[in-house]
This record gives C-alpha cells, structure tokens and sequence, in this order.
C-alpha cells in the first residue's frame, strides 16, 4: 500500500479522552473512531489488525477441530426465556422491540441459540462430540464503556460451545479449548495466563480466565511468580488425544493464579514469599464448563447407546477478539508508539523515501516494494512529500516490525537502512539484503 493513497488519518495532539496508553495510540495512529460510547469503526489500519487477530483465532480453532458458523446478532426473547436468562441477565442485555411488539435482543452471548440449533438437527449420541463457534460482534450495555476497544459496548468476540454425551468427554473439550487459546495468545506475541476464576452469568462450575498481565488491566490478581515461565511452544498436539491435552492444563493450572473472585490467601500464603505476586490482568478470554444447565432446561437431549435419552454436556468458550487488539499495544509499546508482534501487525515492513521525487530514491523504492510483495509480504510505502522526522515518528507511531529507510545518499554507496521497530537497531545494507532479512 502507498501511503498517499492510504487512510491513516495520524493525529498529531494526545487525544484528552484516553486515559490508558493503547486507547492513546489507537486513537492516534487512526485505529478507530468512536461513534457513541462504546461503539467504534474500525478505520482501515485497526480493522487490518482486527482481522489479523480473528484469523489466528480461526486458525487455531479450526486445528482443534472446531466447526466455524455464524449466527445472527438480534435474537428473538423467546428462547431466552425458556432458558430463564431473559430476566436474569440484567440491564447488560440490550433489549429491542421490533414493530409488531415482539421482544428481541442484541446478542451478549450465545449459548441459547445455538442450543436450540443443537436440540433441533442432534438426536443421537452417534454425531458427538461437536464444537462449534462463530467470530460475531456481541452488544452489552456496559455501566461504565471506558479504555476504548477494551470495555466497549460493541465488541467482536469469538464464542464457541461444546457439546459431548458425558462429563468427561465435556472436561476433554475444556481441556482441548485451553490449549487452543495458549497457542492462540502465543501466536500473538502475547502471554495470556489461566486463572481460575469465578463464572457469573454464564454458569457453571469449573472456569478459567486467560489474564495478560498489565497495569492498566481491570482485574485483580494473585499468582506464583513460576506460571510465568511455562510455554507452550512449538510442542505437538494431538487435540483428540485426552491424556495429552489432560497434561498441558495440569501443567499450566498446577500453579497457583487465581483472580481476586475466587482468591484463597490462605493458600496463597503457602506459595515462597519471593514468588507471591499481586497484579492487574486484561482478561481476554475465558473457558466455561457447565454440563445441563441449558441442555435441562431447553430440551437437548440425545439417544444415548442404550435408547435412553440423555441431556448433553456442555461447556462456552470466549476469547475477546476485539479487546486483543488493545491488550496487544498494552503489552507491546513505547513512548513513540505502538510495537506489532510479527503475528498481527497490519503491514510487515513501512517504507520510507527520504527524498520523494527524486528519481533514483524513488526507483530504488518501487523496486523493494515489489520484491517485499513478490515473497507475499505486504509493505507500507510512505511516498508522501513529507519531512524525514514526520515519516519516522509516523511509521514509530503505527509500530511496524521493520522499517527500511531509501535515500540519495545512501543510494549512491548502494546501500539502504534497515530498522528493527522493537531494537531500534538499524543496519546499512543493499536492498536485496534488507528485502531478504525481512522475508
Ligand atoms: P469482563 O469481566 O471484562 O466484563 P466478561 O467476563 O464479562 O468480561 P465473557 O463473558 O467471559 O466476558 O466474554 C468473553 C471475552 O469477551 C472476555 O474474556 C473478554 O475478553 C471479552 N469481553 C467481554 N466484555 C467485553 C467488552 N465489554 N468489551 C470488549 N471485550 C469484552
Ligand atoms: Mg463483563
Ligand atoms: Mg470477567
Ligand atoms: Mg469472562
């Protein structure tokens, strides 16, 4: 992309508004726009990120062997109420009434309707397990919408449902989803930890929350200072095997993190002095196993291998695709800008042309521009008739992982400079080498 045919719309001042340090910087890099509290358009450079981030999401969902849909965002009350979440949700739920008086809503979650999806086209205990989930944009009228994308009112949310014939294959499917997520979260440059949490409106009994540990994050949390350093990596996984994936959520729930909800000092205290550690976290996801409680109530029974008919076992999966892109900048940034991890940055390398107009400098730019594009990069190319200090801090600002810089004087040793965005290093080099470098 030329940057002079592009729509960045950069903003010079500190907007007043943002009191948290990735509302700042998607404001100023021309991220979003909000349109009401709470609710933003995505302008074209975080709408990029935005589909980064949901394609990883997609991605790992699919590994796991989770069946992608999409269901509509107004729904009718109807199947909230056999549910008897309709009265219980409270005022988060966003309540409409279409012409002829009948009561819809605007989706919060979705575990009612894709249960009644579920009873109507399932009968046998032959087609379980089955996962599904959809990426879809959910609506909770949120008391207090603040920090941008992280609280709003509108949000894109990945929500999958797992439903299984027995309670040990439904905690399979729990165990599966967290794996998913660490490999979700660590393909993003980001460590999310599971802390046992507490379920709220959802329900159910067994919980964890996936928390990237920030200042600026909502949640209170305790943690054993070790949870920090597992990884997942770049082990194997066999998502059908249920001792493997059994391992891994022991491994990274053996530890002691929990959230302030269900927070035990007493065991807390049992943790050595030097690895007790209080925090804040971004929560950005959260798994959920809670066997009946819709499939009672809603009728989703299957015929189980005696004839018998048996309610499911279910569990929800969340994962905050929207409010990532904010807790991405949180946990990656410096006083100039943002820094993408290489999994979600919206273009791989900017361009700069110190001298635009003259007509080597811009060859050599073109030049590089189609060799990035040619190994399927996608470069960011500043060919405005701009000051050399306003194209750095633009390209410091939007926070690409790399950055070549292309002008006369360099040209003439045949060289160009090649900037990492996270080091601030920077190496002279032929440009054939810098494109190489990057690819
Ligand atoms: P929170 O505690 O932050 O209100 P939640 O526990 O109510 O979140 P869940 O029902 O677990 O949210 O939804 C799954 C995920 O959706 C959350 O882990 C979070 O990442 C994201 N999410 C929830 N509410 C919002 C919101 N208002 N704005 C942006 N993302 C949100
Ligand atoms: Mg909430
Ligand atoms: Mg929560
Ligand atoms: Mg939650």
């Amino acid at each position: 992309m030329r940057l002079s045919r592009y729509f960045l719309p950069v903003l010079k001042e500190t907007p007043s508004e943002a009191q948290i340090v990735s509302h700042r910087y998607m404001l100023r890099a021309g991220m979003i726009k909000q349109s009401a509290a709470g609710i933003y358009s995505w302008l074209p450079l975080g709408f990029k990120v935005l589909k980064k981030i949901e394609g990883i999401v997609h991605e790992e969902q699919m590994r796991a062997g989770h069946i992608p849909v999409l269901m509509p965002t107004m729904q009718s009350a109807d199947l909230w109420r056999e549910s008897g979440r309709y009265d219980a949700y409270g005022e988060e739920m966003l309540r409409i009434t279409d012409r002829h008086e009948r009561d819809l809503l605007f989706t919060p979650t979705a575990e009612e309707l894709i249960t009644d999806i579920f009873r109507s086209h399932v009968s046998s205990y032959k087609d379980l397990p089955l996962t599904m989930y959809q990426i879809q944009w959910k609506f909770r009228d949120e008391i207090r919408p603040r920090f941008g994308v992280m609280r709003g009112r509108e949000f894109y949310m990945k929500d999958g449902y797992n439903f299984d014939l027995t309670k040990e294959d439904a905690l399979h499917a729990y165990n599966r989803h967290l794996v998913s997520y660490l490999r979700t979260y660590e393909r993003m440059g980001l460590q999310a930890i599971p802390m046992r949490a507490d379920s709220g409106p959802i329900g159910g009994d067994d919980t964890h929350e996936f928390l990237v540990l920030a200042d600026t994050g909502e949640s209170e949390v305790f943690y054993d200072s070790a949870v920090t350093d597992i990884r997942l990596g770049q082990r194997n996984i066999d998502y059908d095997d249920h001792d493997q994936c059994r391992a891994v959520m022991e491994e990274f729930t053996a530890l002691y993190a929990r959230t302030d909800e269900t927070h035990d000092a007493t065991l807390f205290d049992q943790i050595p002095a030097e690895r007790q550690r209080s925090a804040r976290g971004i929560e950005v996801g959260q798994i959920f196993y809670f066997g009946t409680k819709y499939s009672e109530p809603m009728g989703a029974t299957v015929q189980g291998p005696d004839g018998k008919s048996i309610p499911v076992h279910m569990g929800s999966h969340g994962i905050g695709v929207s409010r990532l892109v904010g807790a991405i900048i949180e946990a990656s940034h410096d006083d100039k800008g943002i820094i993408w991890p290489e999994g979600v940055t919206p273009f791989h390398c900017g361009i700069v042309n110190l001298k635009q107009g003259d007509e080597e400098a811009d060859a050599a730019c073109d030049k590089i521009y189609a060799a990035l594009t040619a190994v399927g990069l996608d470069p960011l190319y500043d060919d405005r008739k701009e000051r050399a200090g306003g194209k750095f801090a633009t390209m410091d600002l939007i926070g690409l992982p790399w950055r070549i810089t292309v002008g006369p004087r360099g040209l003439k040793n045949g060289v160009v400079e090649l900037t990492s965005r996270r080091t601030g290093e920077s190496v002279e080099l032929p440009p054939e080498d810098a494109v190489k470098r990057i690819a």
